[in-house]
Parts: structure tokens; sequence; C-alpha cells
């Protein structure tokens, strides 16, 4: 069942949107070579609890960090750690939430580390811009299959893959609700959108194929082939007067 939020529950959400992306800013600022990826993680932690938030994944499903970050062909879900020091020319996946007053936001981001590849380059400005054209496509009356064949369709495009293993959600309460976003579909099909629907999407693109595997750690999801591997997430509502980004900071990246 998808929950609609009304405008009330959506300017709460706002809250816990703002709260994520100025997080997610905040790591972004201290991604550098020599940095270890629990660093980030604690200062995502340090942010989020001194806005009276909680980190979203923390805890969630056994989850032990504020945030997964996920370099090069990790795909998402990698767990900080103190030996998972950054390298110039790597490319970092941060994606983190937080709760606030009962809400949740749901936001990641890939960085480069110093100097990187064009290709890598390449990659994180298609799987961002990817992002935008599901935006376009996600109007009061149109489906679920739109969205994600805007999606698929400028990635493939481009000459890269979208992961289908894994999909954006709806979000609301809980970061996981109602419906499931796929990063592909057909025109016409799927669920009807409509407005007071809260979704995040986030496309995972790949440099190659689609597939992904999960590490022993239960957690890491990485490219089958050793691809590199780029991930863009906002939480966004669908009102009748268009689309909130609920996670995009005025400075944005
Ligand atoms: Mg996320
Ligand atoms: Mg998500």
């Amino acid at each position: 069942m998808i929950h609609l939020k009304n405008s009330a529950q959506i300017t709460a959400m706002k809250d816990a949107g703002r709260i994520t992306g100025e997080a997610l800013l905040i790591a972004r600022d201290m991604v550098r070579p020599g940095i270890s990826t629990y660093e980030i993680d604690q200062a995502i932690r340090r942010y989020i609890e001194k806005c009276g938030a909680k980190p979203a994944f923390l805890g969630y499903g056994g989850f032990p960090a504020s945030a997964c970050i996920s370099i090069n062909d990790e795909v998402i879900h990698g767990i900080p750690a103190k030996d998972r020091i950054l390298m110039e020319g790597d490319i970092v996946k941060i994606d983190t939430g937080a709760v606030y007053h009962g809400y949740v936001g749901d936001s990641a981001r890939t960085v480069p580390v110093g100097k990187v590849s064009e290709e890598a380059k390449r990659l994180i400005e298609v799987t961002r811009n990817s992002f935008w054209a599901g935006i376009e496509a996600l109007k009061v009356g149109n489906r679920l299959g739109d969205v994600g064949s805007a999606i698929d369709t400028l990635v493939v495009e481009n000459g890269f893959s979208t992961v289908k293993r894994y999909v954006g959600h709806g979000i609301g309460t809980d970061m996981h609700e109602s419906p499931d976003v796929p990063n592909f579909g057909t025109p016409g099909r799927g669920t009807r959108l409509c407005a007071g629907m809260t979704l995040a999407i986030e496309p995972m693109v790949n440099v190659g194929a689609c597939e992904v595997k999960e590490m022993p750690d239960g957690w890491t999801v990485k490219t089958m082939d050793g691809s590199l591997s780029a991930h863009y997430e906002n939480t966004v509502a669908l009102t009748s007067d268009g689309v909130l980004i609920l996670t995009q900071i005025e400075t944005d990246f």
C-alpha cells in the first residue's frame, strides 16, 4: 500500500531532507586522498545528531554505520572502516539518511577523489543527469514505468547500464515504503503517479554490465565485471504543483 502524504507531512519531510543534504555536503567536503571512510561516516553521524535528528541507516537491518560508503566498483552498501582509505583517482559513493520528527530523508552522491579519469567523470555526470531525466517524467498521471524508462534510456544512450537488482523506493515514516522505483521500465506501465507520493529516486549506473554481486560481509554490493559504478539519489515529493526535491540543498553537487 502506498502512503500518500498531505502538505503538512511533506513539510515535515523537508526538514529530514535538508539535514540529510547538509550531512552529505559535509561529507563531500571531506573527500580527499588519505582519508578513511570511517572518518567521513563519523562526521555525518555527528552532524545529524547535532541537528537533533537520528541517522536513519545506523542499526537499520543491522547496518553498523550512519552512511553507506562505496568505492569504485562497489555499487552500494559499503561499510565505512578505518582501513578503507580513499586514494587519488577513486570515485566514492556516499549514501546517508536522517530521521527527524518521525520522517526520513535518504540521499546519495558520487564524489571524485582528487583527479579522476575522463570515463569516471562522465559516469558521474550521466548518473546525475539520469536522475533529472527521471524527474522530468515524474508527473501526476504518468506511470512509474515512464520514470524508469527515462532514466534507463539516458544511461543506455551514453553506453552505460542501470543496475536492475536494486531499485528506488517509497519513503516517509519508514525508509523503505511502497512502491519500488526501478531505474528501468516500460513507458505507460506500472503504478500511476499521484500527488502526495514521496519517493527516493536513485539511479545506480555501471560502466560495464548491469549485473552485481553481494560480498561475504553481507552488505557490500559490487559490479560483477569489476567496472566502475556511480549512484545519485534524492528524496522527492510529487505534488499537484510539481516535484519537490526534498534532499536538495542550495549547494548542490
Ligand atoms: Mg540511499
Ligand atoms: Mg534509497
